[in-house]
Order: C-alpha cells, then sequence, then structure tokens
C-alpha cells in the first residue's frame, strides 16, 4: 500500500506575511540555476567582487585555525578585532572623539549588523526614511523591526543623491531614523564631504538616528568617499556600519560590525546573543588580519579598484552609445543603473521587463530596479572580469537597440 504525504500547509506569522526575498539574491540563484541547465549566462546580479580573498588573509585564517581558533568568541566579537575596528573608526573621526573596542559589535556580515541596529532602535510606530534607490534589504529589514520604512527619491540631476531639503519634506513627528549609503548600491554615487555634513546637521537637530552604511567606501574612483565619522560633529546618534567584503573580497566570509555609542552595542550584543551568537571565529581571524595589514590590505585594495575602474570605463564606454540610456555616472562601488523607461512596454515596471528580456534573450542577469524601489531602472554589477563586463555591455546596448519602441 502506498502512502502519499500532503504537503503540509505553512502559514507565515504576522512577522514575515509580507516579506519578500532578497531580489539580488534570487538574480544570482536563477543565474546559477539556469547555468546549471546549461544555458551561457553572463550574471552581473549579485554584487559581489570576483577577486579572491587576498592570499595573506587567507593564510592568516589557516593559520588561526591551526593554532586552535576553532571556539566562541565574545558575543560581540574577539577584542583583537573590535579593537583594530575602533582604532580604524578613531583615525576616521581625525582624534574628535574617541572610539573604544566597547561600540564596536561584529556580526555575520554587515547585513546583520544593520539587521542588529534597525531592531534594537526602530518598532511600531516608527518611521525610518530610506533614500531612493537604495539597498533592497533596508526596506525589508525596517519592515522586519515593524516601523515603516519612507522612501525618500534621490534628485535625477544630482546622481539620485537626497539632501536635507528632500528628507525634510518626507520626515514627519514619527520619523525616527535615516539611512544612508555612500558609495551607493544602486547607483554608485558617492556623497560629498559637505553634502553628508548637511543631512548629519539635519538629522541631529530632528533628534533622528542616522545609520551610515559605508560599506563600499574603500572602492570609490574619483576622491575618496567620506565616512560619516569624519563629517559628524555629534556621533551621539550615529551608528556606521562597515565590514570587509566588499573592499576586501571576503563576501564568503561574513564579517560586517557596526560602531555606534556603547549603550546601543550592548543592546546589540544582547540581540545578537539570541540569534546567532559570535560571527565565525576563523572569519573574524581573517578579518583582523585584513585590517592590520595595513600596507598589504591598502595594495590589494588599490589593484581591485583600478580593474573596477577599468571596467566601469569600459562598460559606460559601450553603453553610452545608446541613444536615449540614461545612466548614473558611478563614482564608487561597482553598480551601474541605468534608466530603461524608453525602452519598455510595461510602464509599471519598465526594469523587470528589460531584466527578463536580458535574461531570455541575450543570457545577461540583471537586477531590476524594483528591487530599489525604482521601477524604471536596471542594475549591472561589474564586479566581473572586464570580458564578460564588455561583452554584457553589448548584449544590452544590443538589445536596447533592437528593442527601441
Ligand atoms: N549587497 C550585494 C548586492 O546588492 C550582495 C547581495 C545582497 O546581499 O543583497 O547585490
Amino acid at each position: 500500500m502506498s502512502t502519499t504525504i500532503a504537503p503540509s500547509v505553512v502559514v507565515p506569522s504576522a512577522n514575515i506575511a509580507d516579506l519578500q526575498p532578497s531580489a539580488t539574491i534570487a538574480v544570482a540563484a536563477l543565474a546559477a540555476q539556469l547555468r546549471a541547465a546549461g544555458r551561457e549566462i553572463l550574471d552581473f546580479g549579485a554584487g559581489q567582487p570576483d577577486f579572491d580573498t587576498p592570499q595573506f588573509i587567507r593564510q592568516a585564517a589557516a593559520e588561526a585555525v591551526e593554532a586552535g581558533a576553532t571556539r566562541y568568541t565574545a558575543t560581540e566579537g574577539m577584542f583583537p578585532l573590535r579593537q583594530a575596528i575602533a582604532d580604524q573608526a578613531s583615525a576616521l573621526a581625525g582624534g574628535r572623539w574617541p572610539v573604544t573596542a566597547h561600540q564596536v559589535v561584529v556580526s555575520g556580515g554587515s547585513k546583520q549588523s544593520i539587521f542588529n541596529a534597525c531592531f534594537s532602535l526602530f518598532g511600531p510606530g516608527d518611521e525610518v526614511l530610506v533614500p531612493v534607490p537604495g539597498w533592497t534589504s533596508y526596506f525589508e529589514i525596517v519592515r522586519l523591526a515593524r516601523a515603516r520604512a519612507v522612501g525618500v527619491p534621490g534628485d535625477p540631476d544630482q546622481g539620485l543623491r537626497v539632501d536635507p531639503d528632500r528628507l525634510a519634506a518626507a520626515a514627519s513627528p514619527r520619523t525616527s531614523g535615516l539611512i544612508l549609503n555612500s558609495p551607493c548600491n544602486p547607483t554608485g554615487s558617492v556623497y560629498s564631504s559637505d553634502e553628508m555634513r548637511a543631512i548629519l546637521d539635519l538629522a541631529a537637530e530632528r533628534g533622528w538616528w542616522v545609520l551610515s552604511d559605508e560599506i563600499y567606501r574603500r572602492i570609490a574612483y574619483e576622491s575618496a568617499a567620506p565616512s560619516a565619522l569624519q563629517v559628524a560633529s555629534d556621533p551621539s546618534r550615529l551608528v556606521v556600519v562597515d565590514g570587509v567584503a566588499k573592499a576586501y573580497a571576503m563576501t564568503g566570509w561574513r564579517i560586517g560590525w557596526a560602531v555606534s555609542p556603547e549603550p546601543l552595542a550592548r543592546m546589540m550584543t544582547a540581540l545578537q546573543s539570541h540569534t546567532t551568537h559570535n560571527a565565525a571565529t576563523v572569519s573574524q581571524h581573517a578579518a583582523l588580519a585584513a585590517l592590520s595589514r595595513v600596507g598589504e590590505s591598502d595594495d590589494a585594495i588599490a589593484t581591485m579598484v583600478s580593474a573596477f575602474r577599468e571596467r566601469r570605463d569600459a562598460a559606460l564606454e559601450v553603453l553610452g552609445g545608446v541613444p536615449r540610456l540614461r545612466t548614473v555616472q558611478p563614482a564608487g562601488a561597482f553598480y551601474l543603473f541605468m534608466n530603461v523607461r524608453p525602452f519598455a512596454r510595461d510602464g509599471a515596471d519598465a526594469g523587470g521587463e528589460i531584466a527578463r528580456r536580458l535574461l531570455d534573450e541575450q543570457g545577461v542577469a540583471l537586477v531590476p530596479g524594483s528591487a530599489f524601489g525604482s521601477p524604471d531602472w536596471i542594475r549591472m554589477s561589474y564586479a566581473a572580469p572586464l570580458d564578460q563586463v564588455v561583452e554584457g555591455a553589448r548584449r544590452i546596448s544590443a538589445l536596447l537597440h533592437d528593442g527601441v519602441r
């Protein structure tokens, strides 16, 4: 006698009833699935450097494991790593205020740091300003905290950046926080020190928390991207999130951190003690090597940034030849954000339509702008080998030329 097992009906709790899976991760997963099925796909979906983690970092991690670094650390991370992060933050603050290791919480990737901060600071009734376009997970993480993410449209004439006027217009008495991200994912826009200062001043005046996501800070092409630690005049409601994933080509190691006022660091540590406890010990040792062996890291980062610059320029050269295609000129990160509205039939989701057609007709995977709150756009991650970037840009250009309506 054969029995059939009925599929179970799973009703999500109110916590995740409206949760959308990460669109950036979904595109990468789809590209991998299509490849496994035998299709040739150029994947410019998820933003992750194609470089290997620098050898000296891998070596340091291997040595740490051999030396017995296989057990728990403190929830908030091992002291030498937190000290290295605090030293870097103090240097950015230029001695205007000291940052101690007690203000640092190390997590399993900067995504967890952002979650810790939002979950600890915001809750029902709170509104959090998120510049649009903005990284897909900000919106969902704020919602997971049961707060409301309020999108603030960036200025199309200013690389889709926001300014105090735009923020003030979107604010309400319920506004309790703001998420800043420079260099920005998905646009590659970089806020100048003056622009950032004006925003931080407004936030301080209004009593908002500022979460400054600086994961792309070291990937900047024109001039160094400022940190909020360098420009803030008052760090009492400032959380700076960073990590090793992007600049050090260490996405898989999952190490991010938050630098915040000490009472918040204690709250985030308590939260993390009940979720994941410490970030992987071996990865913390790798991150310590990355942060403390400054000369070797600087060389590795400079090499990668110059490769990203070359790829950016090559992609822009090809795509610059497409009439009516508007692209944000990226000054940092490794993304190209393109407005494909003139090429689509779908007035509500031009980016989705073009991303689907690129995948089906050209074998090119990109992320639709709807993931970032901007459905007229698509995002290309050019953290891929130069020949692939050029070929991908050619295929995008071919589709848009053919598809002009
Ligand atoms: N942050 C990267 C991206 O936007 C990696 C994937 C993710 O975590 O979103 O593509």
